[in-house]
């Protein structure tokens, strides 16, 4: 016979090189286990960065001393019944899988006690069950993870550097405790404090423990719902972007989940108010009819199935979209004034540049003092209550000139504030809002030309113009074959700028070409208004005229987003009064 069933041992370790193949994926197993069991405080300790020691202590329901032993055998789980329950889950384990695997490669030592019962200990090596016995009875579970992959040392080398690792498991937690802002997380290694989140309940208050003040204090907060979706949750503000997505959590019935197609979409709702290599802090929590969604997809369950996706991607973009619409864009001044000393006053902008992400910074930020996250909470109220329709009126822009510096930056003021406004950003703001005015309308204005423009082109090129013909009639143009590969342009739409003719109908030629955006006719839309503004603003080091700065600036504050050029760049930056009095110390705080 070759066919033989495997040892239960053998069965677990295959099943741990699944779900766990480094400290974060024990940590987030152990984590997600507390929290199931009602916890309302969980600390994670660790050792060397877990690789020598984790504990987790919680205050959940713990377990009697036969589910102590049974929790360690292959596909013993509370979670789970019958098939059907499959399609309601709601609670983040459920197959049943982790404790036998994690105990298979490691050493663990487990002490657990349910409410008015007896406490049990639990001893397992590699597997192997070593002591079972009566233990004290403190309500709730402690489990420590000693000496991970010891027996299996090709696993053990696969472990990457201790700073990896515990970045990996701090970036886990802070996603945790973003997702149950109701529970307490502590992680700690080596005796040095991590994360601590206090429990609050509050969405906002668990953003300014993990991230602090200089982004709880910019972010919106958005509440909408379609039909499928209910959607709650905080997005920044433009002004502190982030070098890599690892700042977006999104939490589906309460699970931490990553999802390309919703990352997408939230990148997407913050079309042309950032730049496509920067990425915002974004904690959405997402609900629906568990049935909607399957996740059961991976064995570390963090990747999920929508069965409406695209109702669900609509919501994201739509509500992100129109938020950040709402809110005042003018990206402000951190004044950073120094306690003791006068003479070195840095005026950082609050775009972060972070490479590597580390986890939060250190110590300083957890001992946050309670009247920083109090202005933290009315500033966003401020950002949302800008909302209403009037406020609106209120918020419209005034800008007055005052000069031009370095020939670039106007220099502008109205009564309450003093502003900054990158010259070529706002003529490209202005210009881009311009052609996409004119690209929606019904009507097209066209410019019918004397001496026709010849634009020669590669056979493949020539055809693919060919092809769409219709798009670029449908933009205004009038065009013919003329001999080899080559179209002559007879009329075209009015908003091509005068002297860049020729140019502009190549750019729009390589747009076509290159077939990226045909499919999107907004996007398409977009992508041409974009290019042709770039094409047609004043260069930075043009010097203007204070007169062109005025005609500049009156045309900005008419723009839709007078704020942000159509790559996501800030065309305006704000120093209000208060802020200048607190740089010049006239004021203390
Ligand atoms: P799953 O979470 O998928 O059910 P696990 O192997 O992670 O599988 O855990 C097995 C079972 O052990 C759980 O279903 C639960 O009943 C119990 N258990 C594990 N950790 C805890 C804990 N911290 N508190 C109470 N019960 C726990
Ligand atoms: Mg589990």
């Amino acid at each position: 016979m070759r066919i033989k069933v495997m040892s239960d041992d053998l069965a677990n370790k295959i099943a741990a090189g699944e779900v766990v193949e480094r400290v974060s994926s024990v940590v987030k197993e152990l984590v997600e286990n507390s929290i199931d069991a009602g916890s309302k405080t969980i600390i994670v300790d660790l050792e060397n960065s877990g690789t020598k020691l984790i504990r987790v202590l919680d205050d959940g329901m713990g377990m009697d001393p036969d589910d102590a032993i049974t929790a360690f055998s292959r596909h013993a789980t509370s979670k789970l019944l019958k098939e059907d329950d499959l399609f309601f889950i709601n609670t983040l384990g459920f197959r049943g899988e982790a404790l036998p695997s994690i105990a298979s490669v490691s050493k663990v030592d487990l002490r657990t006690c349910m409410k008015d019962g007896v406490g049990t200990h639990v001893v397992i090596h590699g597997g192997k069950l070593i002591t079972n016995e009566i233990s004290d009875a403190r309500v709730g579970t402690k489990i420590e993870i000693a000496d991970l992959f010891y027996n299996t040392p090709a696993r053990l080398k696969y472990l990457k550097s201790d700073s990896t690792e515990l970045a990996n498991v701090t970036s886990y937690i802070e996603k945790l405790a973003l997702s149950h802002s109701d529970i307490s997380f502590t992680l700690t290694n080596n005796d040095k404090r991590i994360v601590f989140t206090s429990g609050s309940g509050d969405l906002l208050k668990t953003i300014h423990e993990i991230y602090g003040y200089s982004v709880s204090s910019n972010m919106i907060e958005i509440k909408s719902s379609n039909y499928d979706y209910d959607l709650y949750g905080y997005i920044c503000k433009p002004s502190i972007l982030k070098s890599n997505r690892n700042h977006i959590t999104t939490i589906v019935n309460g699970r931490c989940v990553r999802n390309s197609e919703v990352n997408k979409a939230i990148n997407d709702g913050y079309f042309t108010f950032k730049p496509d290599i920067k990425y915002p802090v974004v904690v959405l929590l997402i609900n629906t009819d568990p049935t909607l969604i399957d996740v059961n997809i991976h064995p570390t369950k963090q990747d999920i199935k929508f069965s409406k996706l695209d109702s669900l991607n609509e919501l994201l973009k739509e509500s992100i979209g129109s938020a950040l619409r709402k809110s005042l864009l003018v990206p402000k001044v951190e004044v950073k004034v120094p306690e003791t000393t006068y003479n070195e006053i840095s005026i950082p902008l609050v775009y972060e540049e972070e490479e590597v992400y580390t986890g939060t910074k250190e110590q300083e930020q957890m001992d946050f003092k309670k009247s920083e996250f109090e202005m933290a909470k009315e500033e966003v109220l401020e950002n949302n209550n800008l909302d209403t329709e009037e406020n609106e009126l209120v918020k419209k822009l005034e800008l007055y000139p005052v000069g031009v510096v370095m020939g670039t930056y106007i220099i502008a003021q109205n009564e309450e504030s003093m502003f900054m406004i990158d010259q070529h950003a706002a003529q490209e703001r202005i210009n881009y809002e311009k052609v996409l005015r004119a690209l929606r309308s019904d009507k097209v204005f066209t410019t019918s030309l004397l001496i026709p423009i010849t634009i020669e082109l590669t056979s493949s090129e020539f055809m693919k113009i060919k092809e769409h013909m219709d798009i670029l009639e449908e933009l205004g143009f009038k065009l013919e074959e003329f001999g080899l590969n080559t179209y002559i342009i007879k009329e075209h739409p009015t908003w091509l700028r005068e002297g860049l003719e020729t140019e502009s109908v190549r750019r729009i030629f390589e747009i076509i070409i290159e077939d990226k955006v045909l499919f999107d006719r907004v996007k398409f839309q977009d992508h041409i208004a974009a290019t042709m503004a770039c094409k047609m603003s004043v260069k930075g080091n043009e010097a203007i005229t204070l007169e062109q700065a005025e005609r500049l600036l009156e045309d900005l504050v008419l723009c839709d987003n007078p704020y942000n050029c159509p790559h996501g760049r800030p065309t305006i930056i704000s120093f209000t009064r208060y802020e200048l009095e607190k740089m010049f110390k006239r004021v203390m705080n």
